[in-house]
């Protein structure tokens, strides 16, 4: 080496020390206070909580904190502290009293934002103790659960308003028995849909609360396929068209009998609603490594590639006039998701417009374990 060299050598070891010094020396200040202020009973209780724990002081940094609050990205062991938690600390002293608040933080590099509840409890001038939960998810499900309100609401509206009209106009048509009828017909289908969308509520609400799933009992798949083609035939026969099954194979599962019925009638009703009359819809049974698929096909019209993705949403239909002729909620699908769901299962779907589509529910298989 160059005397050069080995001087730029020496001053880099250098300043690698000096500053590997000073972080060593600010680190041991750090647990100078730490101690100082949290005595380390205090310390291995925050340790040991499963929520985050930060003991804040008055300066607006973390005294301590556990591995939990870093996760939830509120505070660091070098004190840093989340600007929301210090300002719930603030006014908590200033007021002297607990506070909780919901504070958003911005993580990773995408900065995804997680909601989280903080509580923040004043111990003395010096100190207060904020326990932080992730209520993130708890948000979201808020969130769905207003939004399915809001839907159900405007979904109600429309068959109340269309029979409060056709009752007005059989009102004003009193003198003419034809018309009458006609409108009594009418009234008639708009309360038979209400009927349906209300039983389909109820339906899916106790699904998204889990709270149906109670039998799990040893099932046949090719007889509750037939219970569900004998629930749609009186529709398929209308429109004259056939149902055909594929019912080889035999494969069991272990599930609720009403719910799978209604999941896989829901299919074929859908594939007989949304196909012309005199085609065909197709009902096979397969079985492949431990996976029980039931595939319903049919010639019908087909779903668009940008709706293929959003029908299994609630009250999501590709063509709402469509599906308001056949009598649609907008709630069959996602019913038949949360069937599969809740059976640890999944539903997919393959289609082209005026081809057909394919809908496929998979079910854990169950074979009786050999004694
Ligand atoms: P709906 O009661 O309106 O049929 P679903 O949740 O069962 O509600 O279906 C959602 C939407 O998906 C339907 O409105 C329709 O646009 C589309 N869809 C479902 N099944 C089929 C199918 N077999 N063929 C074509 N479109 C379908």
């Amino acid at each position: 080496m160059t005397p050069v060299a080995w001087a730029v050598a020496a001053v880099a070891f250098g300043v690698g020390t000096l500053v590997g010094a000073l972080l060593l020396r600010r680190k041991a200040k750090q647990e100078v206070v730490a101690r100082t202020l949290v005595p380390h009973r205090t310390r291995q209780i925050v340790s040991a909580l499963q929520p985050g724990a930060i003991v804040v002081r008055t300066d607006g940094r973390a005294a301590y904190s556990n591995h939990a609050s870093a996760s939830l990205g509120l505070a660091r062991p070098d004190g840093a502290l989340h600007e929301g938690v210090a300002d719930i600390a603030r006014r908590a002293w200033q007021r002297g009293e607990t506070l909780e608040e919901d504070v958003e933080v911005k993580r990773g590099v995408l900065g995804n934002v997680s909601i989280v509840h903080v509580r923040v409890v004043p111990l003395d001038e010096e100190l207060a103790l904020a326990i932080a939960n992730d209520n993130t998810e708890a948000r979201a499900a808020e969130q769905t659960r207003r939004e399915f309100a809001v839907n159900v609401s405007h979904e109600l509206k429309t068959p109340i308003g269309a029979m409060s009209l056709l009752a007005e106009n059989i009102e004003d048509a009193a003198e003419d028995t034809e018309l009458v009828r006609q409108f009594a017909g009418k009234m008639r289908r708009e309360a038979r849909r209400l009927t349906k969308l209300i039983q389909e509520i109820i339906q899916i609400s106790r699904l998204q609360g889990g709270e149906s799933v109670l039998d799990h009992e040893e099932l046949d798949v090719a007889s509750v396929v037939h219970e569900a083609i004998e629930g749609a035939r009186l529709a398929a026969e209308t429109k004259n068209i056939s149902l055909v099954t594929d019912l080889r194979e035999r494969p069991e599962v272990l599930g609720d009998r009403d719910l799978l019925v209604m999941a896989v009638r829901n299919l074929i009703e859908n594939a007989v609603a949304y196909s012309d009359p005199g085609s065909r819809v197709t009902i096979s049974v397969g079985s492949r490594d431990e996976v029980v698929s039931i595939a319903v096909l049919d010639q019908g019209i087909g779903i668009d590639a940008k709706d293929q993705e959003r029908i299994f949403e609630r009250f999501y239909r590709a063509d709402p006039a469509r599906a308001r002729d056949t009598g649609g909620t907008g709630l069959g699908l996602s019913i038949v998701k949360h069937v599969a769901l809740q059976h640890g299962g999944t539903v997919s779907v393959w289609s082209q417009p005026a081809v057909g589509s394919t809908f496929t529910l998979t079910l854990p298989g169950f074979e009786e374990a050999a004694a």
